[in-house]
């Protein structure tokens, strides 16, 4: 259990990259920000995703299901 097994574990935001905090292992329904088929966003993006609206996005029930709870 190394520190750097440990960050591996982590996704990494499909936009900029980032390490965010959910493990790879963590089940998507406990994520905020993940898309299926796409991945895993980070805080920031998932926020700019939400203010953009760009509309790929929201034909996922998944978006409208956790939006208001951050
Ligand atoms: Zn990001």
């Amino acid at each position: 259990m190394s520190e750097n097994e440990e960050l591996e574990e982590y996704d990494e935001c499909v936009v900029c990259k980032k390490i965010t905090s959910y493990k790879k292992t963590d089940n998507i329904v406990f994520r905020s920000g993940y898309i299926e088929g796409v991945g895993q966003l980070c805080f920031i993006c998932n926020q700019t995703r939400k203010m953009h609206k760009t509309g790929s996005y929201e034909m996922n029930p998944e978006w409208t299901r956790y939006g208001g709870k951050s």
